[in-house]
């Protein structure tokens, strides 16, 4: 049974009430988390305001920094551990839950190294004036998370908030609480103060409401769908707070035919099945020259057939979707490309003695002749993959933008300039060119154009994203 995290105490929630954790891979409850109230968002609020002008707030930078970096090793001194619980809890491989443990003690690493590298500016005024701009913390930062990376969105959202000097109040998935409880019993146990990282488990509508509507947070950093992000701002256009926005997705790669059709073919099945497709970036659609349309089936066929689904302990390519919810959802996905004639070009499995509550579909590939078909402009968040032909290069640039969305997006060829011309061309937050997601991407600036959101994460702008400027005008004459 876990607990909550508020002003350094491992507390229940104020009503005694509790939610089930249920295991992806059998459908059975393990556990329990606390279901927290609008009480507890409140208390977790004001803990972390007065740590900011008590013990936290007196944390010089390079002190926060030392700090991160002794949560980075507590985390990989705790690999196992953590990468057991996020298995358990979302129904990861091992192997894959192992890495986003890993992803999170970088992402305390990094950030641990950027806290006293943030520097102010003086500016040229006036005769007998100095300026200086200082950098300062937002002050109480809201994170609200998705279930689908718990410790990876922990890390990428709260160690930049905590180098810069925040006081963080974390609300996790209620599907994905577990690590990131215990990522925070560990930060108390390395020494920071108190209050500057809170978490409050609960129901998105109750805890998750209740924190972004909080009169005493000053910024939100909400990870998660388009309809709850909406809701989510709005909340903080109320209290006139900045609020960053990081939302879904329908990468598209776009396969040239002078592409290395076998490199193209290994990173987009990697690519789509990981985490069972429940990934913003997923690459979901792939566009592909009419020329070589034949010969990147049969390579991502060589590829793809092989992509097995199992529990975490089977350690193969996926795992089992994360809830009852969204293992309906992608069936009916499934179910709707059928109805709209799409063709199923490639299936991979779900692997034999798998227990039978778990949440596992097989991969699977489906072909659309052109670019119409609701399997190829919303997001699916599972691992489907649609691939459509298309002729030349300003088709493959109007098609990959032809959806709402705007995360990440691949160019696979090997002319240097057509590179160049079609990543610029492409509306998103981040392009690859003949390779894709390339395992975390801490140092790299990471955020969506269109509904895919808007604010930066990652490499060292999120530093700046979570900060702000003061700016102070002397008088020496
Ligand atoms: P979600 O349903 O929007 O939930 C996200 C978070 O918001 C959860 O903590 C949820 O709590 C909470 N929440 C729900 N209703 C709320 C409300 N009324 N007020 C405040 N908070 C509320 O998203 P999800 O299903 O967890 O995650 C999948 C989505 O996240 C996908 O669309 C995916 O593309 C997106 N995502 C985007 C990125 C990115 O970086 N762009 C990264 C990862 C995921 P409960 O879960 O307890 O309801
Ligand atoms: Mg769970």
């Amino acid at each position: 049974m876990s607990k909550m995290i508020i002003d350094g105490q491992r507390v229940d929630s104020s009503d005694g009430l509790v939610i089930d954790v249920i295991c992806p891979s059998d459908g059975q409850v393990f556990t329990t988390i606390p279901r927290g109230t609008a009480t507890d968002v409140d208390r977790a609020v004001n803990a972390a305001r007065a740590s900011l002008s008590g013990a936290w707030g007196k944390v010089p930078a390079f002190e926060r920094g030392r700090l991160l970096m002794k949560l980075s090793q507590a985390v990989l001194d705790h690999l196992d551990e953590l990468t057991d619980l996020e298995a358990r809890d979302t129904g990861k491989p091992m192997a894959f839950a192992r890495n986003d443990i890993t992803v999170l003690a970088r992402y305390f690493e990094f950030y641990g190294g950027g806290a006293d590298k943030v520097h102010g500016q003086t500016i040229p005024f006036l005769n007998d004036y100095a300026v200086q701009v200082v950098r300062e913390p937002l002050g109480v930062t809201a994170h609200i998370l998705p279930w689908n990376y718990p410790a990876q969105m922990l890390g990428r959202s709260v160690a930049p908030a905590l180098a810069m000097g925040n006081a963080v109040v974390v609300k996790p998935a209620e599907d994905a609480c577990l690590s990131i409880i215990r990522v925070a019993e560990l930060a108390l146990e390395v020494g920071l103060p108190a209050g500057a990282l809170n978490i409050v488990t609960g129901l998105g509508e109750e805890a998750g409401a209740a924190l972004s509507t909080h009169p005493g947070i000053n910024f939100i950093s909400f990870t998660g769908s388009n309809e709850v992000g909406i809701h989510v701002q709005q909340a903080a256009a109320v209290n006139a707070v900045k609020c960053t926005l990081e939302l879904g997705g329908k990468s598209a790669h776009v396969v040239f035919d002078d592409a290395n059709m076998e490199r193209a073919a290994v990173a987009i099945s990697k690519g789509i099945v990981a985490n069972t497709g429940q990934t913003c970036t997923a690459g979901s659609r792939v566009l592909v020259q009419r020329g070589c349309y034949d010969r990147f089936m049969k390579a991502l066929e060589k590829e793809f057939s092989k992509k097995t689904a199992g529990t975490p302990e089977m350690d193969l390519d996926c795992g089992p979707l994360i809830n009852e919810a969204q293992f309906k959802r992608v069936n009916r996905y499934i179910d709707l490309g059928a109805q709209e004639g799409l063709k199923v070009e490639i299936e991979g499995r779900v692997a034999e003695g798998v227990p039978p509550g778990g949440y596992f579909v097989r991969p699977m590939v489906f072909s659309a002749p052109r670019h119409e078909s609701r399997l190829l402009t919303e997001e699916i968040f599972g691992p489907i993959l649609v691939t459509v032909p298309f002729d030349t290069e300003a088709e493959a640039i109007e098609l990959a933008n032809a959806t709402s969305y705007g995360l990440m997006a691949a160019v696979w060829s090997e002319n240097g300039s057509r590179q160049t011309r079609v990543a610029r061309g492409m509306q998103a937050g981040q392009v690859y060119i003949n390779s894709f997601g390339a395992g975390g991407g801490v140092e790299l600036p990471f955020g969506g154009v269109k509904h895919s959101g808007h604010g930066r994460e990652k490499g060292f702008i999120a530093l700046e994203e979570m900060s702000t400027v003061k700016t102070i005008i002397q008088y020496y004459g």
